[in-house]
């Protein structure tokens, strides 16, 4: 029986990937030298850099009038480093979707006002926002997918100011049109690799240097490792980019995440059972929150999981019932796996199916 992890990150990694990366840990540059145990300014480290980079900015077809920096500190680190950075008129706008643009606007408060966008939603469940309340501000902030509400925006109007965006439960699992933002950014272990790293994509003309303490100022970081980056991270997150290239890239990533979502949706519609906390269009392609209408039961189905290999399954505290990710390295039998658990909790379950 495989065993399976739906948790929201750190999410799972390619089985052959860490096969890989196991066989090499002790053969780094010479025989007996692990990865770990490499400076980080060598040249053969230098290659793994270079090699992560050029991957990137072939996924996403990022543009040379774009730095790519590799840093510590997770998405959140960025929640402050956005506004210390790009502040001018020291006034920021935030689309309000959820926990993680909620944390994100708190940590910008220390550096500005916020004005707080509310998302719209049209009749076909589409998210968007309206352009007209961003006025005066120095960039708007959006979050790309919401891992813990399972929604996305599906449509994202032009702006006079640069979009930031976190695309922290997204990146390289759905197009990202990366010239329509002034800063992408995202923490690695829930599509890129493990945890400890995160990529910022950034528009060359917005790194202005200004007055901050040197890590935290993206000038440092600009085409040079300021300081000793997560080394086994990168390491780790350069041969997943390279998986994700074998398999034919975002457009291959998309197209699959697009299939294991719509299995498990489709099921989750016509359940007796289950029920999908998300509807319409702007449902995520990778986070889905679902529910049995049940604590109790929500519990119980967890357990019934457990015991089949399917993990993590819990919701996020803040909305309860469950949630599956699906990122980019579950394949698509881990989300057929899914769906036949949840049909024989069903038939377990289902009161319209038993005998009365
Ligand atoms: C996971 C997540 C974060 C937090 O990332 P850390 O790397 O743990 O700081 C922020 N934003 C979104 C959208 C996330 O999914």
């Amino acid at each position: 029986m495989s065993t399976y992890t739906y948790s929201a990150g750190p999410g799972m990694l390619p089985k052959e990937v860490m096969q890989e990366i196991q066989q090499h840990l002790l053969t780094f540059e010479y025989d007996g030298i692990s990865i770990i145990e490499t400076s980080h300014r060598s040249e053969s480290f230098q290659h793994v850099v270079d090699s992560l980079e050029a991957r990137l900015r072939r996924l996403m077809h990022i543009p040379e009038n774009y730095a790519v920096l590799w840093l510590q500190g997770g998405a959140t680190l960025q929640f402050s480093m956005i506004p210390m950075n790009l502040r001018n008129q020291n006034r920021f706008a935030y689309v309000d979707t959820g926990v993680w643009s909620k944390k994100a606007m708190e940590d910008a408060k220390h550096f500005g006002q916020v004005d707080v966008i509310h998302p719209l939603i049209d009749e076909a469940g589409g998210m968007s926002f309206e352009p007209s309340l961003v006025q005066d501000v120095d960039y708007l902030h959006v979050t790309l997918n919401n891992t813990i509400e399972g929604t996305r925006f599906t449509n994202l109007p032009e702006t006079t100011v640069p979009i930031i965006a976190d695309a922290s439960s997204n990146i390289l699992a759905e197009h990202i049109d990366v010239e329509r933002f002034g800063v992408i950014y995202a923490g690695a272990q829930k599509n890129i690799g493990p945890a400890g790293l995160t990529v910022i994509i950034i528009r060359r003309d917005l790194i202005q240097s200004k007055e901050l303490p040197s890590y935290l100022d993206y000038a440092s970081h600009v085409d040079t490792l300021f300081n000793t980056p997560s080394t086994l991270s990168m390491y780790a997150a350069e041969r997943v980019l390279k998986w994700v290239e074998d398999q034919g890239g975002v457009e291959a990533m998309e197209r699959l995440n697009r299939e294991k979502s719509e299995a498990v949706y489709s099921f989750l519609e016509q359940s007796n059972v289950f029920s999908p906390l998300v509807s319409g269009e702007r449902r995520s392609l990778t986070n889905i929150p679902f529910t049995t209408g049940d604590h109790g039961r929500d519990l119980s189905f967890q357990q019934f999981a457990i015991e089949r290999g399917l993990l993590e399954l819990g919701g996020h505290r803040s909305v309860g019932g469950l949630r599956a990710s699906l990122y980019n390295a579950m394949p698509r039998e881990g989300a057929e796996r899914l769906v036949d658990v949840m049909r024989a909790f069903e038939e377990e379950n289902d009161v319209s199916h038993q005998n009365i």
